[in-house]
């Protein structure tokens, strides 16, 4: 099988358990510390077994192979990276049933991720995620005084809109923002807004 691990917990001395996002699945396994183990680290992809334990609900993870990604390497791509898969964590640790998409939402994004600022990935693939789940607010209305938004948009956690003067962050011009949410593409936006958004988008999916 094939994953990525979006988190990872350090038991007694090495031992860790570990949270693959499969294609359909969320597996918590246990993995032993071994010398001649590989290194494992948050956001890497994985291709591994799992091991049914007798003692234990909780199945081992064995016959770890690496799948490095080709700027695995580049030490800033990387810990971005960890900061987004991260995130899927806690939002999908309580789900029951998965699909595809969040696993193609990584596989996309991890092609990407070195061919354009990986923020701007990272933005693009999040709209998809809140339009598969039914949350992307592509009707502009203030969250706070439900008035119509005209001018540029402040966006909240989970990118709920707001009138720049009901909250006072950074105002993302609206035709940037509706080439995002319509085509799923960044190219509108500045520096400056894909860092308020990736700012945003780091309180939580
Ligand atoms: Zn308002």
């Amino acid at each position: 099988m094939q994953g990525y691990i979006i988190n990872l917990n350090k038991v007694k001395e090495e031992d860790l358990i570990v949270t693959i996002l499969s294609d359909g699945n969320l597996e918590t396994l246990y993995r032993f510390y071994g010398a001649r183990h590989g290194t494992i680290n948050l956001g890497f992809k994985i291709d591994y077994e799992i091991e049914p334990s007798a003692k234990s609900t909780i199945g081992r993870l064995k016959d770890v192979v690496h799948i490095g990604y080709k700027w695995i390497n580049d030490y800033k791509l990387l810990k971005l990276w960890q900061d987004f898969t991260g995130l899927f964590y806690k939002h999908l640790k309580d789900a029951e049933e998965l699909g595809s998409f969040y696993f193609e939402i990584l596989e996309n994004a991890s092609t990407e991720w070195n061919k354009q600022n990986p923020k701007r990935v990272a933005i693009e693939s999040y709209v998809k995620l809140l339009e598969h789940e039914g949350r992307l607010h592509k009707e502009l209305y203030c969250f706070l005084c439900s008035k119509k938004i005209t001018g540029d948009v402040s966006l909240l956690r989970a990118f709920l809109p707001t009138h720049y003067n009901c909250t006072y962050t950074l105002g993302i011009h609206q035709e940037g923002l509706i080439e995002l949410y319509e085509n799923k593409s960044s190219l509108f936006l500045s520096d400056k807004e894909i860092d308020r958004l990736w700012s945003v988008l780091m309180e939580g999916l």
